[in-house]
């Protein structure tokens, strides 16, 4: 942290393009009318889309945004966005261009170093890490092991999950003053762990010969006062494997002394984020496809490349407006790696009527395009997890189970209750997998143009599908007997003590049948995609967020039903009697609020049923 100016409490926007930009705070009616639009040819229009889109084109954005170096808020990742905004603006594509701030740390240098010694091996610090000022910190080497040997937290819930509760957890081994090394990449928890021990500094080693970009901070989004003491207050560095071997010999000799300098440019500033919009007409339902334009060094594939895909897919489908019967937003997220997700979690902030009202979905893009990729997947919360599949399958021809999020890749919508999906396409271990990865040498020559293409036409065809198919592809089914698993998942890791059968058994079971009705009806072209949403949502939101959504939560991965990840410690039979109360009184309000969103969901179930009905 350090004293750069405060931002102004109302965000500048920079809207170009005309009035479309600015969101329409004021959503349709999703209830009673005319039943839902007929169905067009999503695969005819898919095809028609992908026809558009060419390899070349695909190639020549993708070099186009890779020439820049785009930490976020940097020049480079401000030409880019120029790039994006005159192609759409050239081809009529509406785009605003939304000025934020954002609290931003920018790696600047680090050093470990033996003093007095030769040892002083390339080193990089992690974005969040706290800075050292001149002449760093110094402190004896303790070797901690690997990432999996170090103490585990309690993991609490809430606003202060993971650093709450840990003082009611096992004895910490005392680190004062001393300098901790660890193998395996910087992440939040374990800096969290080690800074909790008392680590005057912490250095992970590489578990490969290089050094990785990441970040350390558990905060989502710019800080605010719910979460700010989350920032990390320990330097951060880290060194390659070659170097952890070889101060690993010298610790095998004696106590070693550890110099750490750690150099950082962290606070607000202003960052750009442009939104096209693709609209068959005012105020449609969207989907909402969100990638990051911001990336480490040249960021070819970690995501030039995926921005190329959702620039042309921008365009491919605004040619074809006029036969969706949904519209489609594609935002270019700034402040995905040196913000932590900010650019996304501001758009959620300031466009959560719109969200919520008009929201269909959030699909996520990242990293399409690499050379030598062969593995197709999906992350999908469960309500699209047989769309994914299905997609992937009649794409590819490949079979795949599409997987769970967990907590990352610009997540910011789950607290709104929109379903989210993401296609995957990577490279296999025995290739030596995406070893450039957050590097400088995630350059150009890593893109495969035949790849790219690929991974860009398995976007259309889902999109296709979402914006002019029918039914709409969500499953309610799927996604209430996903809950229904938590929920004896939880009860079971509690020993039985949360009891949550009681409360949630006959609700889950009206929930079970009334979705499968709801299924039934919208396959049959009666229920209206915002409706399904509508359903959806207050279910989405307590298998994905704990808590409270509109406070974003730690960037930590807690499992379906965040808000209940406490249950372990009522089976616990050595817990501090006091933790287990803390404890209980958490999960008694989290099991008040998984109730509540199980009556809300049958609410809404109940007069979206009545509606089909009437449309008979
Ligand atoms: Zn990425």
């Amino acid at each position: 942290m350090n004293g750069t100016p405060t931002p102004s409490l109302r965000p500048i926007r920079l809207v170009a393009g005309g009035p479309w930009a600015v969101g329409v705070l004021v959503a349709a009616c999703s209830g009673a009318g005319a039943p839902p639009a007929p169905s067009a040819d999503a695969t005819a229009l898919a095809q028609a889309v992908k026809d558009q889109i060419a390899t070349d084109e695909l190639m020549a954005y993708s070099a186009a945004i890779a020439e820049h170096v785009r930490p976020s808020g940097s020049p480079g990742e401000n030409a880019a966005i120029d790039t994006i905004v005159a192609t759409l603006e050239a081809r009529g594509v509406p785009v605003a261009v939304h000025e934020i701030m954002a609290y931003a740390s920018d790696p600047v240098s680090a050093s470990v170093s033996v003093p007095g010694t030769d040892f002083n091996p390339r080193a990089i610090t992690m974005a969040y890490s706290a800075a050292t000022g001149p002449g760093g910190v110094e402190g004896t080497v303790v070797d901690m092991g690997g990432l999996a040997e170090l103490p585990r937290l309690e993991t609490g819930t809430g606003e202060r999950l993971v650093v709450e509760g840990e003082s009611f957890g096992a004895e910490l081994p005392n680190l004062t003053g001393a300098v901790a090394i660890v193998d395996g990449q910087p992440r939040n928890v374990p800096t969290i762990v080690l800074e909790r021990m008392g680590a005057a500094a912490v250095v992970f080693v590489n578990p490969e010969e290089r050094l990785n970009e990441l970040i350390v901070t558990s905060t989502w989004g710019s800080p605010s006062l719910m979460n700010y003491h989350r920032l990390p207050t320990v330097p951060v560095a880290q060194i390659a494997r070659s170097a952890g071997e070889e101060l690993r010999r010298r610790i095998a000799a004696g106590p070693v002394r550890l110099r750490v300098e750690t150099e950082l440019s962290t606070g607000w500033k202003p960052m750009r984020l442009a939104v096209a919009t693709v609209e068959p007409e005012a105020d449609a339902p969207f989907v909402l496809l969100g990638g990051h334009i911001d990336g480490w060094h040249h960021a070819a594939t970690d995501e030039a490349a995926s921005n190329a895909a959702m620039l042309a897919l921008a365009l491919a489908f605004h040619e074809v407006r006029d036969q969706l019967r949904h519209g489609l937003r594609i935002a270019w997220w700034p402040g995905h790696s040196n913000a932590r997700y900010a650019g996304s979690t501001w758009y959620a902030d300031e466009f959560f009527a719109d969200l919520r009202l008009r929201g269909l979905a959030y699909m996520n893009i990242d990293g399409v395009g690499q050379i030598g990729a062969k593995r197709f997947g999906a992350t999908a919360s469960e309500a699209f997890g047989g769309f994914a599949a299905r997609v992937v399958e009649q794409s590819q021809g490949v079979e795949i189970a599409a997987s769970r999020p967990s907590r990352n890749s610009d997540q910011a919508f789950n607290g709104i209750g929109l379903p989210l999906v993401q296609f995957n396409h990577t490279r296999l271990a025995e290739d030596g997998g995406y070893w450039w990865w957050h590097t400088p040498d995630d350059t150009y020559d890593k893109i495969d143009g035949d790849v790219l293409k690929t991974d860009t036409d398995l976007y259309a065809d889902a999109l296709a599908e979402m914006l002019a198919g029918a039914p709409y592809p969500v499953s309610l089914s799927e996604q209430v007997a996903a809950l229904g698993d938590a929920i004896a998942a939880r009860d079971e890791a509690s020993g039985g003590a949360l009891g949550l059968g009681e409360q949630l058994g006959e609700r889950m079971a009206r929930l079970r049948d009334a979705a499968e009705r709801l299924d039934a009806l919208a396959s049959a072209g009666r229920v209206r995609p915002l409706e399904q949403v509508a359903v959806l949502r207050p279910l989405h939101r307590v298998m994905y967020v704990p808590l409270n959504v509109y406070h974003p939560d730690p960037g930590v991965a807690l499992g379906p039903l965040p808000g209940l990840a406490p249950a372990a410690v009522l089976a616990d039979e050595n817990a501090n009697p006091d933790r287990r109360g803390f404890a209980a009184s958490v999960l008694a309000r989290e099991r008040n609020r998984l109730v509540e969103a199980a009556d809300d969901a049958l609410a809404e179930l109940h007069r979206v049923l009545t509606a089909a009905e009437e449309r008979r």
